[in-house]
């Protein structure tokens, strides 16, 4: 067979039909039931032409054989397998796997009919293997000048991978119906016109709070009439563009279980699209955030009114990391530490900024409070960066821990209390003033007393009597005048311990002697104590001693024992004072050190509150401790430490 088996002056309508067109030409067709190509009929030349110039898959199935012809267009319909033995041969040949199929469609259009189906499926042996393929097809009779069926005109399309795309989309479309089924968050597909739910699950129906029938049933924006105001052209707009829309924290009022309800959701409208890119569907996919928006907005709404307060306060804050050792200040803490613009400051130089008196007391409270894992204030005083006057502060600060339990960060407030200091101080240099100035008078006082007392003797009974009262009246006030000195004096730094090496068990033996000529109310038992030596203010710790003493007999009124005791520790003396008197409520013991505290209960006992505060002064002063443990109705017992 070669290109010149046909003349082709002989069949010019041969000519053209691309490569096929040469594949014709060079068949020997004298050796097929058609005979040589000259001898064709005309309506077989006629359509063979017609073939060469169409761009559809054409096959011509000519005569009783249906012997075939086809163009460059019907090629890939034969697969590897069957292109180019096809040409020539018998249609019954090349489709034998389907001519159960197709023998009998062939059979009628002889007959006369024309027949065609759209997407009609063949498995076809075209490549080695059977495929379903897919064909959108006509058969139609081929006739003669004389009317007779000679052949079958096949024009045809394969549509294989529509129909495939159209399967998988089905198949997807039933994956996606799963997916909503099962969806953690509430989903939901809205389809055709009016819009009815074709599928939702039961997340979507909770957070909307409908029920599942009236759901199904009824037109969407009949269920959702609440929310098709805004909702609906949004829907609509999905549909006609295909665009999806998200919205984030929408406030929506819905009527949920019957009753209005604003919520916030997070949702999506995804439209759902067929092969042409239509969109036939949207997916709703709602996720219910109210619970994190309320929180979020609890939170803004606190931390708003922290600010404010801060800022009317007048308070910084600051926030020390602790494991880079950064110091994070803000504004006002910034101009309270003296600091230009864009000056930093680490932890550690903040502590240095504390003047030295004061700096051992805030590094003690930060690592107590670390050690206990509680917070800490305290009041102290700095030399500010630009080297102003010193400032007095007051910080308070809370620890936290990382995830390994170590300390991470403190964070905490910081306040200007200068001026108040000042005026404390004023205050302060004031009462020592007018104390001061009251001791004299008082003095010569109680010395007239005194001498009228001598010489009222035997006399008057009546003046006597009285004049032993006002002794005692005046003792009073010369113990609350130098209480009142001893405030002053303490808190303008004034106070210096004398100390001197002693035994505590005589400065007890003295107080013993001394207590049994003044105190006659109460029985006081001062438990044995062998020796203890310290190292401290031998007049001072006695006035804690005393006015330890004096307070167990100011509030046990209706009992009669108080028991001292003194014991020497490894590395400290304690000495305790044991009443069996009113007591103090649990969540006052921490404050009766405070100077002008008192229990509200004992307004019938007078005193101002400075006596436990100026002990706990001396104490302090010493590096000592004291502290009181107490029941209500029982007693109290109050102690001290004095380190050796
Ligand atoms: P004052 O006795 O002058 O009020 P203090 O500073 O000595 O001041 O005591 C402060 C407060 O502590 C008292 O007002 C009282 O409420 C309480 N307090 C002190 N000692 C005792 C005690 N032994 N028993 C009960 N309450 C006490």
């Amino acid at each position: 067979m070669n290109e010149m088996s046909v003349h082709p002056s002989d069949c010019k309508f041969l000519e053209g039909g691309g490569e096929i067109g040469s594949l014709i030409r060079s068949i020997d067709w004298t050796k097929t039931t058609l005979g040589a190509p000259v001898n064709w009929p005309a309506a077989l030349k006629q359509t063979v032409s017609m073939m060469f110039t169409t761009a559809f898959p054409v096959l011509i199935c000519w005569g009783k054989e249906y012997t075939q012809l086809y163009n460059d267009s019907f090629r890939p319909i034969l697969g590897k397998n069957k292109h180019p033995q096809a040409m020539g041969l018998s249609a019954r040949e090349t489709f034998a796997e389907i001519w159960d199929t197709i023998g009998p469609m062939f059979t009628g259009v002889m007959d006369g009919n024309t027949i065609g189906f759209p997407n009609f499926m063949v498995p076809l042996d075209r490549n080695g293997y059977l495929e379903d393929c897919y064909f959108d097809f006509s058969y139609s009779p081929i006739k003669d000048e004389n009317g007779e069926i000679k052949g079958i005109l096949v024009i045809c399309s394969e549509v294989t991978d529509k129909v495939i795309a159209i399967k998988r989309l089905k198949a997807s479309e039933e994956n996606i119906r799963n997916m909503v089924r099962q969806a953690p968050v509430g989903m939901c597909i809205v389809q055709g016109d009016p819009l009815f739910v074709v599928e939702v699950n039961d997340n979507f129906i909770e957070l909307t709070g409908k029920n599942r029938v009236e759901i199904k049933s009824k037109p969407y924006w009949e269920v959702f009439s609440e929310a098709a105001e805004f909702y609906r052209p949004i829907t609509d707009q999905v549909f006609s563009t295909g665009q999806t829309f998200h919205a984030d924290e929408h406030e929506i009022m819905l009527i949920r279980n019957g009753k209005k309800e604003i919520v916030h959701l997070d949702f999506v409208y995804e439209p759902m699209k067929d092969e042409n890119g239509k969109s036939y569907a949207v997916m709703i996919v709602a996720i219910d955030v109210t619970d994190k928006v309320v929180a979020r907005k609890e939170i803004e709404k606190a931390d708003q009114q922290f600010r404010l307060a801060v800022a009317t306060a007048k308070l910084g804050t600051w926030d020390a990391n602790l494991e880079t050792g950064l110091l994070d200040l803000s504004d006002r803490a910034r101009i309270i530490h003296g600091l230009e613009a864009d000056q930093q400051l680490s932890f550690s130089e903040s502590l240095e900024m504390v003047v030295p008196e004061d700096r051992k007391i805030i590094e003690e409270a930060v690592n107590e409070a670390i050690v206990n894992q509680t917070s800490f204030e305290k009041e102290y005083q700095i030399v500010p960066k630009n080297h102003s006057e010193k400032r007095w502060l007051r910080s308070t600060g809370k620890i936290s821990f990382n995830e390994f339990g170590k300390p991470s960060t403190i964070t905490g407030t910081i306040m200007d209390i200068t001026e108040r200091k000042l005026d404390e101080l004023r205050k302060n240099d004031f009462i020592g003033m007018v104390s001061h100035e009251l001791k004299t008078p008082l003095t010569s006082l109680s010395a007239y007393i005194q001498v009228l007392l001598g010489r009222s003797k035997d006399q008057d009974a009546f003046m006597t009597g009285a004049l032993k009262k006002a002794n005692k009246q005046i003792r009073k006030m010369e113990t609350m005048i130098n209480g009142f000195l001893n405030v002053s004096r303490l808190e303008s730094g004034k106070v210096d311990l004398k100390r001197q090496t002693f035994d505590m068990c005589e400065l007890l033996k003295e107080i013993e002697e001394e207590t049994n000529t003044t105190i006659a109310s109460h029985t006081i038992i001062f438990n044995p104590v062998i020796s203890a030596t310290v190292h401290a203010d031998r007049d001072k710790i006695g006035n804690v001693i005393t006015n330890l003493i004096s307070n167990a007999v100011k509030y046990s009124a209706n009992s009669k024992t108080i028991r001292v005791s003194c014991v020497a520790l490894k590395e400290c003396v304690q000495v305790c004072v044991k009443d069996e008197g009113i007591g103090i409520p649990q969540e006052e013991i921490d404050n009766l050190f405070y100077r002008f505290y008192r229990v509200e209960n004992n307004s019938n006992v007078s005193g101002f509150g400075i006596g436990l505060y100026l002990s706990a002064e001396i104490v302090k002063r010493h590096n000592g401790k004291i502290w009181a443990e107490s029941e209500l109705g029982k007693g109290s017992t109050f102690c001290f430490t004095i380190p050796v």
